[in-house]
């Protein structure tokens, strides 16, 4: 870390957790790559980081039978990688795998991931769709907040001051569902999204229930869903979805593009995401 910054670098939870109460304007250090961006951007002032290297169990990933438990200082490209994490919720292996590209995917930790708020993101999209719950620790315990609040507003989140994000808990795709991301990109190919979905289509008793995660086009991640009746053919699927993601896009214009081209591009990421998905149904 350059210039006058403190770096910190607790042995146990307990010291991190009462470091974070102590301090008054201190960040946690995961991976390091937004922080060191904007570091040498010259956006960034605080002057103590709480590096969470050393505490054991962050970076453990506990899969079961019906949830896996992703330790916050788990590299990205871990879940895109490990294979029983990718048996038992495929859709968020597929979506890690869309960050950037593997040299920050390596870097970057699941926590820092969903922690850096920012709107653009990928992962929270897949996270939400799958019902994911942010294990949240202090010197006072644990509580627990569903994915889908995590993101209050424009790059804020519900960690409150003293807090750190421990894990992150993703219940098990429902064996029947079928998933699909769609990231739309306007300079390169590694590049942060214009536009991007995550769909789950999850099959229910006579209707298949349609939930939609939308990125990069409003201020937070979007969560939506609606039911799919049997009546209702591929097509009508899509313009369903097509309309609910309409209601809720809220784009912000930039580099990337301007309100409109984004907006459209969310219509195609979700259109294709959906069709995606039924069409697994079609091949089951
Ligand atoms: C070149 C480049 C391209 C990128 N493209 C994409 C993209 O296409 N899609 C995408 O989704 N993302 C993209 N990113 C963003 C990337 O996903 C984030 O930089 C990364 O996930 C942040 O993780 P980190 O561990 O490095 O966080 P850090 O840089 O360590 O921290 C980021 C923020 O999170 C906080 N934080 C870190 N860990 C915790 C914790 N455990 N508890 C509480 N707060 C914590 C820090 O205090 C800081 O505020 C890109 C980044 C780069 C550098």
């Amino acid at each position: 870390m350059t210039g006058d910054a403190r770096v910190h670098r607790p042995d146990s939870l307990e010291e991190t957790t009462a470091l974070l109460r102590d301090l008054d304007d201190a960040m946690v250090y995961g991976g390091g790559t937004a922080i060191q961006i904007l570091r040498k951007q010259g956006l960034l002032f605080t002057e103590d980081y709480v590096d969470i290297a050393r505490v054991p169990g962050l970076t453990d990933v506990v899969v079961t039978d019906d949830t896996v438990r992703i330790g916050a200082l788990t590299p990205l490209r871990r879940v895109e990688t490990d294979t029983r994490v990718r048996q038992l919720i495929p859709l968020a292996s597929e979506t890690y795998g869309h960050v950037a590209n593997p040299r920050v995917r390596n870097t970057a930790s699941a926590g820092g991931n969903i922690a850096h708020g920012d709107y653009r993101l990928d992962p929270p999209t897949a996270l939400a769709v799958l019902d994911a719950t942010v294990e949240l620790t202090s010197s006072t315990g644990v509580r627990h907040v569903s994915i889908r609040e995590f993101f209050t507003d424009f790059q804020e989140t519900a960690i409150e001051h003293g807090e750190l994000i421990t894990a992150i808990s993703v219940p098990a795709q429902p064996a029947r569902a079928r998933g699909a991301f769609a990231k739309m990109r306007a300079l390169s190919r590694n590049d942060w999204p214009s536009a991007s979905a995550a769909v789950l289509a999850v099959p229910d008793d006579g209707f298949i229930e349609i939930r939609i995660g939308l990125g990069a086009v409003a201020p937070t991640t979007v969560y939506l869903a609606f039911d799919l009746t049997a009546d209702m053919d591929e097509q009508q699927a899509v313009d369903a979805a097509i309309d609910i993601a309409n209601s809720a896009m809220d784009p912000i214009p930039d580099v990337r593009g301007s309100a409109a081209y984004k907006a459209q591009l969310g219509r195609v990421a979700v259109e294709e995401a959906v069709r995606r998905c039924l069409k697994e149904f079609a091949r089951d």
